[in-house]
């Protein structure tokens, strides 16, 4: 039977594993985190009180011994030698006749003064979801970016009693998602829940003596707090295959087949680029998976990548963003404001097809408007009531055909 490494657990090389079935190969799994797959989103709903991690879990011992495959768990691959074809462990080396590089992303951390002081977190596993966990109510932090991971730490540890800010450079809130008109009733949102939000603020010294105190802003503004979490972007984990000499761009280069540039290896998840482009949600990842699996088989399909959504994992917060939702020549927006009750609708039409949408308080019809998207079917036909959702659409359509 081939042997089959994968470097990394993570929800990537969670997902190939359970395409790949245990009569394929011969398969070990290393991880660095000390620990199998887990579902990383639901770190959030844990950090809120709201799940627990033993609930998050998706492959533990039982599933990997069932399976027969050979688990490293805590143990990094430092190295690859591609001519012997065999990985190094720090407890030993695994020979390889396929190898998969599935090693996620590291969490950038601006390298400000005061960033290795201890108390200063970034937001990526369960060691910091523990973190913030163990602030007592009453507590103090601050937030250093206020994207979609900087937002659900935030409001996390807010539903904990912690006292949050939340410090971002740009103007408004989630701005690769939302426009400022949504990302103020988000802003509004987590102000009620007691959390206070600082926009185009400029972060300039973390202060403290071994441990955090206080960051400093440009504008002089010192804010105290016992924990910051920076969660200010991701870059691909790529050291390993650096170190290997794969070619490496910003993140590990891969072909439409998943294959890097030695034909025995392959990449998944966030530490790939992909025709320049890098990843940062599941769901693309998840695809790649399928088609990796695929390839390692035998077959040929092909990975390409399709329009992507988000939502922000916050208790009582319905928010909505997909696709391109940037002014532009030729391009109409269709909106809908209902103030009162904190309803806010977006939708952009470029060439009769729907092409971004962003919702805010009422987002049942997210994965319609999400398919409009992905499908980029003509919409001419719905325009005048796109904007009320596939329900008004059928009543219409039922009121036709009782006419007819
Ligand atoms: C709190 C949080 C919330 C999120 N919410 C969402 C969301 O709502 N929607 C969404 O789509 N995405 C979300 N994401 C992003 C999503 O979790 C990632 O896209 C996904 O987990 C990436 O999967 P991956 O397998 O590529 O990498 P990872 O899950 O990061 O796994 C990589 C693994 O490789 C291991 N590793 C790295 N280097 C080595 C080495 N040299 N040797 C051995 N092991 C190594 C690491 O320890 C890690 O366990 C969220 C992420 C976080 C942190």
């Amino acid at each position: 039977m081939e042997r089959l490494v994968v470097i990394g657990a993570g929800m990537a090389a969670g997902r190939l594993l359970e395409h790949l079935g245990s009569a394929d190969f011969d398969i070990t799994l290393f991880n660095a985190e000390p620990r199998g797959t887990y579902n990383r989103l639901m770190l959030s709903p844990v950090l809120a009180g709201e799940k627990t991690y033993g609930e998050i879990i998706t492959h533990d011992d039982a599933w990997y011994g069932a399976r027969g495959i050979t688990t490293r768990l805590g143990e990094r691959v430092e190295l690859i030698d591609r001519d012997a074809r065999v990985v190094h462990g720090a407890k030993g080396p695994v020979a390889y006749d396929k190898l998969v590089i599935a090693t996620g992303s590291d969490p950038f951390m601006i390298p400000l003064p005061g960033h290795d002081l201890a108390g200063v977190i970034a937001y990526r596993d369960l060691e910091d979801t523990k973190c913030m966990m163990s602030l007592k109510p009453g507590s103090r932090a601050v937030v250093i970016g206020g994207g979609l991971l900087g937002l659900e730490a935030a409001a996390g540890m807010a539903a904990r009693g912690v006292q949050v800010t939340v410090v971002h450079l740009m103007g408004h809130l989630m701005e690769r998602q939302l426009d400022p008109e949504a990302a103020g009733l988000l802003q509004a949102f987590l102000e009620a829940k007691g959390i206070e939000v600082l926009s185009e603020a400029h972060s300039e010294a973390i202060l403290g003596d071994g441990q955090v105190e206080a960051l400093r802003l440009k504008d002089g503004r010192e804010l105290p707090c016992d924990l910051l979490v920076m969660a200010v972007g991701i870059r691909p984990s790529v050291a390993v295959a650096q170190a290997a000499e794969l070619d490496v761009a910003r993140g590990l280069v891969v072909d439409d087949h998943m294959r890097t540039s030695d034909p025995a290896i392959f990449g998944l998840g966030e530490c790939v680029e992909h025709h320049g482009q890098l990843f940062g949600l599941v769901a693309p990842l998840y695809e790649q998976a399928a088609v990796l699996a695929n390839v390692l088989r035998g077959g040929t399909a092909t990975f390409a990548p399709k329009p992507l959504s988000t939502k922000l994992k916050v208790t009582g917060c319905d928010l909505f963003s997909a696709g391109d939702f940037a002014e532009g020549e030729g391009r109409q927006n269709l909106l809908l404001r209902d103030p009162s009750a904190q309803v806010y609708k977006r939708l952009i039409l470029e060439q009769g097809r729907l092409i971004g949408a962003v919702l805010y308080g009422e987002t049942t019809d997210s994965s319609w408007y999400f398919d409009l998207i992905e499908s980029g079917e003509d919409v001419t036909a719905l325009r005048d009531t796109l904007l009320f959702g596939p329900g008004y659409e059928s009543t219409e359509l039922s009121r036709c055909s009782l006419a007819a």
